[in-house]
Parts: structure tokens; C-alpha cells; sequence
């Protein structure tokens, strides 16, 4: 299926969330999180309209760039070593998942200008998710103003892999009431007005519970 085709699906679900919650879908990012398929298919998501693209590797993300340039702006979405920071600082807009104070020292270090971050929260606790516990996120959120070059600019949590409606909700609400609380602190160096949750199985709800940026690959580039 063509990406234009599956794009329209996701802006009409998208509608339909933001119609349920009172919502402008203005305030909804797509992010297409190409990770698993080609730079062509990529590019067609660009000819589609998509401006974002995310991508949870280093080697996934240079590779694309040298097809793609800089025509997208680029979302770090996965597990960023220290090491790999200085790879892919001078391509990435947008971090989301600053999760530890010696990544934020790298991406401080490394960059020659504020980064845009998010900073990922484990809100469901289970072990193999990477992010901060709910109870330890202000407090490393305070520790960050010292990095001129890192600007908070809202949280990313990873549901669990789950069907179950009532618990997804749950933790999207988690999330969107810590963001009020960091936002309420009103700290310079973290605004912390955004929210990146949702992915393709799970974006409708995260959209009725207040996501601003939804980071989708299988619905919308999968299939190629
Ligand atoms: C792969 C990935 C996504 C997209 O997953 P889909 O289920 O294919 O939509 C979103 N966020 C992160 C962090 C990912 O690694």
C-alpha cells in the first residue's frame, strides 16, 4: 500500500481521536519512524507530506541521511549510547530519550547549539524499558538546567506491548500529568509542553490523552 494511501487512514483516525478529546489535530506531529525500510520508501513518505522522520539507530539514521539530507528534520528515537552522540548530533533535531545525566553531558558537550529533548519516563516500570521512574523524572529534569545545550521541550514514554485499552490509557495519563508538573516548574532550559507517545498500534489513545508528537512505522511505511 502506498504511504499517501495509509497517511490519509492515520489523519482520519487522527480527527476522530482529536474530535473525541476536544482536540486540535493541528497540535499532532506525525513522526514516521522508518527504521525498518528503505530510503525510497522514506523519501516516498517525504513526497507524501511527512516532514518528520525518526529513526533508533545511529547507522539507520546516517544511512538515510545521505539519501535524504536534511529535507526532514530527524528524530532520534532509540537507546542512544554516549559514544554514538557525536555520529548523529549535527543531523538530529529532536531526542527522545535523554534518560541519564552522562548522555545529556555528550549531547551538551557535542553540540554547538540547543538540542531539542525529551525525556523518556518508564511510566509502566517494567524492566526492560529504558527511562526514568515517574518518582526520579523531576528531579533529573532540575539537573539538566545546568546544559546550556539541552531544552526540555516535553517527556516520551513506550507503552507496553498490550491490548488492554484501560491500562494503555493509564499510563499515557501518567505521563501527560508529570509533563504538567515539570511544565508548572516553569524552568528555563525545559518548557516541557510536548508529549511523544503513541505508536501505530496504540496512537489513538495516546492522541485522546494528549500526545503532540506520535511516532508511527508500521502503519504508515510498513508494507513496502
Ligand atoms: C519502532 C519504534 C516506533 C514505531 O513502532 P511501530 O509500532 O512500527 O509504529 C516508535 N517508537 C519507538 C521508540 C520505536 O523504536
Amino acid at each position: 500500500m502506498r504511504v499517501i494511501d495509509k497517511l490519509e487512514m492515520i489523519k482520519k483516525h487522527i480527527n476522530e481521536a482529536c474530535k473525541q478529546s476536544n482536540r486540535n489535530p493541528e497540535e499532532i506531529n506525525i513522526i514516521a519512524v522508518t527504521k525498518y525500510v528503505s530510503s525510497d520508501r522514506a523519501k516516498e513518505a517525504i513526497e507524501a507530506g511527512i516532514q518528520d522522520l525518526g529513526e533508533n539507530r545511529d547507522e539507520g539514521l546516517l544511512n538515510k541521511w545521505e539519501t535524504l539530507g536534511d529535507k526532514p528534520f530527524w528524530h532520534f528515537i532509540g537507546t542512544l549510547q554516549s559514544r554514538k552522540v557525536k555520529n548523529i548530533i549535527d543531523k538530529v533535531s529532536y531526542i527522545h530519550s535523554l534518560d541519564r545525566l552522562s548522555l545529556a553531558k555528550e549531547i551538551n558537550k557535542r553540540a554547538d547549539k540547543p538540542i531539542s529533548c525529551f525525556v523518556q519516563v518508564n511510566v509502566s516500570g517494567e524492566e526492560s524499558k529504558h527511562g526514568l521512574l515517574p518518582e526520579d523524572t523531576v528531579d533529573f529534569i532540575e539537573k539538566l538546567e545546568q546544559f546550556e545545550n539541552i531544552r526540555v521541550i516535553g517527556l516520551m514514554t513506550m507503552a507496553p506491548h498490550i491490548e488492554d485499552e484501560t491500562l494503555l490509557r493509564n499510563c499515557f495519563r501518567k505521563l501527560k500529568l508529570l509533563q504538567k508538573e515539570v511544565e508548572n516548574l516553569h524552568l528555563e532550559s525545559a518548557p516541557c509542553h510536548e508529549l511523544s507517545m503513541g505508536m501505530s498500534n496504540d496512537y489513538k489513545i495516546a492522541i485522546e490523552e494528549g500526545a503532540t508528537y506520535i511516532r508511527i512505522g508500521t502503519a504508515l511505511v510498513g508494507g513496502e
